[in-house]
């Protein structure tokens, strides 16, 4: 049985596992899930050495949250809890509240659900889809004074624009930073534009989405999956190239994406023990390098392809439309 591989996360001092628990499947986001089976992925998770969890408000409205807090009872002393403020809904007009006064009762409302009375990791849910002088003027000050306080112990931010992460992470005072879709066999541009001011500034990365949001999978993305067409048939190319090679597409991108040894952890989602046990296999495996050239060639031509999130000023210069 492989054996958990720990790395620091930036300056916290925090020793977090390199397979992270993405619970936003425990909310229902991608189907319904059956409850008992969650909560027996959180501990199975735990047993074998997760210790960390990843959820926000936002995932199944709020059920994410309830349903890992109730996985948590009796396990909070054994792991890293990361949740998330801002992001509360899916439209731009209506889904987010970044205010000072929302961020003051969002952490209360997530405690409470989580059934702790402290968070480990805080952060602002998809900055792309704030503004900047409140993000920089209001949100984080009223993040930082919750870690004064002592509700929260790290303060960070999260989302899919890159060059707005680095903004960020360059003016104001970041524990971590959660970038997805940014490095996996896909895309690895997060090496380019966001690895620098990181390692610099010593701030902890976790790199969510190594599956590229299911392109990298046997079933393959989902209907709403904002990518261009060509960069799902690619995703079915390679499916095919590994099966045909004798491996899961998901198993060479975990490897890969697990390998990073400047990504503190990598999170994925899961809601049942046999996706916890599937990744944990990828967990200190180093990809056949011959597989992987191969791979890494069939993609080039639809490497590092961004699309358009957040607010239209927020857009990363060279993002697409989005394809749904
Ligand atoms: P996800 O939560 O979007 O879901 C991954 C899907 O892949 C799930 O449906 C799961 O059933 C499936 N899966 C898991 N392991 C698999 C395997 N080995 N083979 C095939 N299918 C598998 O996952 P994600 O996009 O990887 O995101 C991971 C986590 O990161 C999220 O749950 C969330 O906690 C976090 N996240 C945060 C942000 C943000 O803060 N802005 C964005 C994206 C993700």
């Amino acid at each position: 049985m492989p054996e958990m591989i720990y790395r620091m996360l930036g300056k916290t001092g925090l020793k977090v596992s390199i397979l992270g628990f993405g619970a936003s499947p425990l909310g229902n986001e991608f189907g319904q899930i059956d409850p008992a089976e969650g909560i027996r992925a959180v501990h199975y998770a735990i047993e074998r050495g997760l210790n960390y969890f990843d959820v926000a408000p936002y995932y199944g409205r709020t059920l994410a949250e309830t349903r890992l807090g109730e996985a948590l009872a009796g396990y909070r002393d054994k792991v890293i809890l990361a949740t998330k403020v801002g992001r509360y809904g899916k439209d731009l007009e209506t889904g987010f509240d970044f205010s000072a006064n929302r961020v003051t009762r969002s952490v209360e409302e997530s405690l409470t659900r989580l059934q702790t009375d402290y968070l480990d990791i805080f952060q602002v849910h998809d900055i792309e889809f704030g503004q900047w002088e409140q993000l920089i003027h209001e949100t984080l000050p009223t993040m930082y004074q919750l870690k004064q306080a002592g509700k929260v112990r790290f303060v960070g931010i999260t989302g899919y624009a890159l060059h707005l992460l680095k903004a960020v992470a360059e003016v104001a005072e970041i524990d971590v930073i959660l970038s997805y879709c940014h490095y996996n066999l896909m895309d690895t541009s997060l090496d380019d534009v966001l690895m620098p001011v990181a390692r610099q500034k010593d701030i902890g990365l976790i790199n969510a989405s190594p599956l590229h949001m299911r392109v990298l999978t046997e079933t393959g993305a989902p209907a709403w999956h904002p990518a261009p067409k060509k960069v799902m048939e690619v995703g079915r190319q390679i499916a095919d190239y590994c099966r045909s090679r004798g491996l899961d597409i998901a198993e060479l991108a975990m490897q890969f994406a697990l390998q990073h040894p400047h990504v503190a952890t990598t999170l994925v989602g899961m809601s049942q023990v046999r996706e916890v046990e599937l990744n944990l296999n990828s967990v200190g495996i180093t990809p056949d390098p011959d597989l992987l050239a191969e791979v890494q060639a069939m993609i080039k031509p639809v490497a590092n392809i961004a699309w358009r999130e957040g607010r239209p000023e927020n857009y990363a210069p060279n993002a697409v439309e989005k394809q749904s």
